[in-house]
């Protein structure tokens, strides 16, 4: 896939000539970079919002960068309604485990129920990479184990951490994304409330 055809798309975009970072002040002390995906195929607009807000509040999670909104078509199990995936950078004093639980929280918070293996979903938080840790237990797997297949996760990664380097093979989010076929996706308009 290539990836310069949305880097123009975005660049062409209403307000997307960068993707928008919030001011560093407040940052917290020895905290730690992570990236965290973010998907909904029910009232996916309102929820990806909600989750943003829902995160920039929980103590010891300092949001850093929001990526754009990209609409796209569901993956695995296909005869459901698109999604919407975004990423989030953001810099925490959690450890894994908890930020995976504060997530967890959130996708409750926000009524996810886990009927189905990949079907129709209020919102998905999943940690993409948490400051290049790799670690497998059965709760948690880092970096996410299927980031490098999906270019709804790498292309509104590389929005919001264009240097991203896989913490397993040392491969560029742009050389992974380059190497996968074409998947259906395109930038929305922003919501309001988004950043
Ligand atoms: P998926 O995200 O694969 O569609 P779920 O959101 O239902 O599915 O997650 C299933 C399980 O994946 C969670 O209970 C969680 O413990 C586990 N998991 C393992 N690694 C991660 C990660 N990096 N981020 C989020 N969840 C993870
Ligand atoms: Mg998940």
């Amino acid at each position: 896939m290539n990836p310069d055809k949305f880097l123009t798309v975005k660049q062409k975009t209403k307000g997307a000539a960068s993707d928008q970072m919030n001011s560093t002040a407040g940052a917290l002390p020895q905290g730690r970079n992570a990236l965290i995906g973010l998907g909904s195929n029910i009232n996916p607009e309102s929820n990806l919002v909600k989750a943003k807000d829902l995160l920039a509040q929980w103590p010891g999670i300092h949001p850093m960068a929001f990526s754009r909104l990209y609409r796209t078509k569901a993956w695995g199990k296909t005869d459901q309604d698109d999604f919407l995936n975004a990423v989030i950078k953001l810099e925490t004093r959690l450890e894994p485990l908890e930020l995976l639980g504060a997530l967890q929280q959130i996708e409750n918070m926000l009524g996810r129920e886990r009927l189905e293996k990949w079907g129709p979903r209020t919102i998905d938080l999943d940690i993409l990479d948490y400051g290049g840790l790799v670690l497998q237990t059965d709760r948690l797997v880092l970096p996410h184990p299927l980031l490098h297949q999906r270019a709804f996760v790498l292309v509104p990664l590389l929005g919001v951490d264009p240097d991203w380097r896989h913490p397993i093979s040392g491969l560029p989010a742009r050389e992974l994304l380059a190497g996968l076929p074409p998947e259906e996706m395109e930038p929305v308009e922003q919501p309001d409330l988004w950043d």
